[in-house]
């Protein structure tokens, strides 16, 4: 008997994170790019907040996306 892992966990959420984790590590502000760093996500339930901190310059990317 294997345990069979569900794909209730994926989630719309998860998703856009994905995106902007492989598509968007670009900084704008000094054009490093950060191949290891990630967004970070949080949710209000209705908006989902994305931060991502260039580690070189500092500079904090933001997007701001709504659920529908
Ligand atoms: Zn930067």
């Amino acid at each position: 008997m294997s345990v069979r892992r569900t794909p209730r966990g994926t989630t719309a959420l998860d998703r856009l994170r994905e995106h902007y984790t492989d598509v968007d590590r670009l900084c704008s502000k000094c054009g490093h790019v950060d191949t290891e760093g990630s967004w970070s996500a949080k949710t209000t339930g209705s908006t989902v907040f994305y931060r991502h901190i260039c580690p070189s310059c500092g500079a904090i990317e933001t997007r701001t996306l709504s659920l529908k």
